[in-house]
């Protein structure tokens, strides 16, 4: 990721057409500015000074959920997130994604990506307080009545007989005051593989919610300050529990971004040593569009979860679209995530399940709403959480 911005990638594209219908955009709207290749020709019509950046081009490209399916499908590899980033970047005062915001609903994101995080209790204490709770924001859908901000030690000591290395753990804004729980169970299952874990305590945010509403500038602030926390030499990997998180500190520069592991891919190897409670249950299993398309390993979750006797693992279809979650994007485009929602949870309305498991705590929040206001009782954890559930110790 660099400071500079540069728009000739846009030719790269042949206007084949092959990333059409991977766009889940297109594929609601079946309009071509709604598409990568319209999105790109749009770029490339402002970089050359034909067009201007009025509030409906931005909005085309606002629209954009950045789940990089096109990029799975472009033959001409045309580094489609980086130019739409870009983009919203050099556009950002003309339209922003978090315009469309509340001011309660902006101040809450940005203690939660900010410094401090700490101060983000009082400002849901006043959000509650006050009965602004009861106002339709977006947000109503995904706060938790208290956060849970930086209750971890700084580290963690191996619990296996044999010690296997040492590792730093990402905590990622939304993850440590939403979802500590899956932080915990990631430290848990890594001690129990023979790893020494550790918590740089002066880790930021990863800047992905700055980056997609055009702050490019807060990203490389917070990528350089994460340079720094996790710079020291003797961690063998940097762990992400949230692929969201994890596929943007893959775009830093080296040396974080070469020790980068997403959760499951770091203990798959690990975990034959182990042993887990049966558990007769039965699990649907989503694959975040960061985790398919950007951090792609070829782990495959669903071998991992077949460690657990018992457990029956439901995979979406390989060509499920985006949830809709997309950072804040289910906050600034309702009715679209809402849809993208709707199809993702068809087959558990279907058949009773159990689990709904998910590796980021953004698909996570989107998909436990939608469930809940299914009236389905189905938990909603990160694989890891199953796992850690499970582990015999
Ligand atoms: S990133 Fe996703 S929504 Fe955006 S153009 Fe590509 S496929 Fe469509
Ligand atoms: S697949 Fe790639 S080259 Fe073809 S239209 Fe889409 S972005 Fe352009």
């Amino acid at each position: 990721m660099t400071e500079q911005t540069t728009f000739s990638d846009t030719d790269l594209c042949v206007k084949c057409g092959l990333c059409l219908p991977s766009c889940p955009t297109y594929s609601l709207s079946k309009n071509e500015n709604e598409s990568p290749r319209g999105r790109l020709a749009l770029i490339q019509g402002w970089a050359e000074g034909r067009l201007e950046a009025t509030n409906t081009l931005t909005e085309h490209l606002d629209n954009c959920l950045t789940c990089r399916a096109c990029e799975q499908m472009c033959p001409a590899k045309v580094p489609y997130a980086r130019l739409v980033n870009d983009f919203r970047s050099e556009t950002a005062n003309a339209n922003n994604n978090n315009n469309k915001l509340s001011w309660l609903e902006r101040s809450l994101i940005k203690r939660l990506t900010g410094q401090h995080r700490k101060s983000l209790n009082g400002l849901l204490r006043f959000y509650k307080k006050t009965g602004l709770n009861r106002l339709p924001l977006r947000l109503n859908d995904y706060l938790p009545s208290k956060a849970s901000a930086n209750h971890f030690n700084k580290t963690y000591p191996s619990l296996a007989s044999t010690k296997m290395g040492h590792v730093a753990l990402f905590t990622g804004c939304a993850s440590e005051v939403i979802d500590s729980k899956t932080l915990k169970d990631a430290i848990f299952l890594l001690q129990h593989c023979g790893f020494e874990v550790s918590i740089p305590q002066n880790q930021h945010c990863c800047g992905a919610i700055d980056l997609h509403a055009g702050n490019k500038n807060q990203t490389l602030k917070l990528a350089q300050n994460n340079q720094t926390a996790f710079s020291d030499k003797h961690y063998d990997a940097v762990i992400t529990v949230a692929s969201g998180c994890g596929s943007t500190l893959l775009e830093y520069d080296q040396p974080v971004s070469k020790k980068v592991f997403d959760i499951s891919d770091f203990i798959a190897p690990y975990l034959s040593s182990c042993s887990f409670k049966p558990l007769k249950a039965s699990a649907w299993l989503h694959t975040p569009c960061t985790l398919k398309n950007v951090q792609a390993s070829g782990t495959d979750i669903a071998n991992l979860l077949s460690n657990i006797n018992k457990l029956t693992v439901h995979s979406f279809n390989s060509q499920q679209n985006c949830c809709g979650a997309a950072g804040t994007y289910m906050l600034t485009h309702k009715e679209t995530a809402n849809t993208l929602l709707e199809q993702t949870l068809a087959p558990l309305k279907q058949q009773t399940t159990d689990y709904l498991l998910t590796s980021n705590v953004g698909c996570a929040m989107h998909m436990h709403a939608g469930l809940k206001q299914a009236g389905l009782n189905t938990t909603t954890l990160h694989p890891v959480s199953l796992l850690a559930q499970q582990l015999e110790v």
